[in-house]
């Protein structure tokens, strides 16, 4: 393991330590800790050093999603919005917005990204938001749905109508016109701040618009997913290796029957079931992060594969363990249980489960060749 992931993993062990629980009962992530991690860099490690960030391949970005992901899905959902929220400015910013911004969400302040909307959900082409151009402003209007971390975020990375185009644009949250409203009692990643969030006609400098003008609406939405499906599917790794852990050590000490578990055989297949989950996880993703690092053209269907493969594979595997602890991991308050709530919802973002199977099946279709007559 390279020196630097090994001292984020002992930073984030001293900081996170025994509360993901109490975090996840309380529905809330201490502030001041994000702020510490966004400092630190942790929370958008590939953000280059030039620019403030720690300079991570994907690959060892990717250790650090799957450890995170193991001690609290929440805290590594804030993190992939952190990570999309950087990658999309790198990407998609001009060179002072690259400055400004970077330098923001590598010194401590927060961002949530804002796609999804009432009646735009899987379908983005139905969004209503707009970014209308107004002299030197602009201005924004509309309404998103469950956008993990507004709660805490300072600043909100929006994908909106420009025309006939499309754009994201960079809202304080804290502008006139903008409010947002936690989501009541969040079935899983209960901690992680998803809100509503309804833009008035917040007006704002048309510098505050990425690249200063509109492009294709599945360009914008493409580039920051598919950082988000890298991040989610390691985030999906660390689930399972939570879930392996946690069933692992109580099939080897809780007695049934006279034996432990684990000599159950058919306890013991659900230990297979669960290891066979974390490799297959592993290589998915392993994958995808070298097509990313090596700037592959494949990239865009290897993160498809790796976020489908590593979220269903993680709701298995959190069922798996739910099952061979039973009562004993039964309750809110445990790891196997929140680790259920949470990989559950894993298969809902980020291109649901049907969206990326239709995207691996329009795939499959251009990689096997028509039988010739
Ligand atoms: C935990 C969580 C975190 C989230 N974080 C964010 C965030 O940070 N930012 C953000 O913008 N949004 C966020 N979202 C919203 C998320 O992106 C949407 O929930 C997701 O895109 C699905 O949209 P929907 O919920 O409206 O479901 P719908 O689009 O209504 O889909 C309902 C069901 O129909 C299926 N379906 C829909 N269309 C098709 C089709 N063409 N073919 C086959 N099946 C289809 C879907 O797969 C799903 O099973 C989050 C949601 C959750 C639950």
């Amino acid at each position: 393991m390279p020196d630097i992931l090994a001292d984020e993993f002992a930073f984030l062990g001293e900081l996170v330590g025994d509360q993901p629980e109490a975090w996840d009962l309380a529905g809330l992530l201490p502030v001041d800790l994000l702020r510490k991690l966004g400092a630190r860099g942790v929370l958008c490690a590939e953000v280059p050093a030039s620019f403030g960030g720690l300079g991570l391949s994907s690959a060892d970005n990717g250790a650090l999603s799957a450890h995170v992901g193991a001690l609290d899905s929440s805290l590594r959902s804030i993190m992939t919005s952190q990570g999309i929220a950087a990658f999309t400015v790198q990407r998609l910013g001009d060179r002072e917005q690259r400055r400004r911004y970077l330098a923001d969400l590598t010194g401590g302040q927060l961002a949530a990204v804002a796609f999804s909307e009432p009646e735009a959900g899987s379908d983005l082409s139905a969004m209503q938001t707009t970014i209308t151009p107004d002299g030197d402003s602009v201005v924004v209007s509309g309404h998103k749905k469950w956008i993990t971390g507004a709660r805490y975020a300072d600043l909100l990375l929006v994908l909106g109508r420009f025309g006939d185009d499309a754009a994201f644009v960079v809202v304080p949250a804290s502008a006139p016109g903008v409010s947002i409203e936690p989501v009541p009692s969040p079935m899983g990643c209960r901690a992680a701040g998803h809100s509503d969030v309804r833009l008035d006609d917040v007006r704002l400098p048309a510098s505050s618009v990425l690249g200063g003008g509109g492009q294709q609406l599945q360009l914008l939405f493409t580039t920051a997913l598919t950082y988000g499906r890298m991040s989610v599917g390691w985030g999906c790794v660390g689930i399972i290796r939570a879930c392996l852990n946690a069933a692992t050590v109580h099939a080897r000490t809780r007695q049934q029957g006279g034996v432990v578990l684990a000599e159950h055989q058919l306890v013991a297949r659900h230990l297979a079931a669960l290891l066979v989950a974390e490799q297959v996880a592993t290589r998915a993703c392993e994958h995808a992060s070298r097509c990313w690092d090596a700037n592959s053209a494949e990239l865009v269907v290897a993160a498809v594969l790796a976020k489908h493969v590593a979220a269903t594979q993680a709701a298995a595997a959190a069922a798996t363990a739910v099952q061979v602890l039973a009562s004993a991991g039964a309750q809110d308050g445990h790891v196997v249980a929140r680790a259920y709530r949470d990989a559950k919802l894993m298969e809902i973002i980020e291109g649901s489960t049907e969206i990326c199977e239709l995207i691996l099946a329009r795939h499959a279709l251009t990689v096997v060749p028509e039988p010739k007559c």
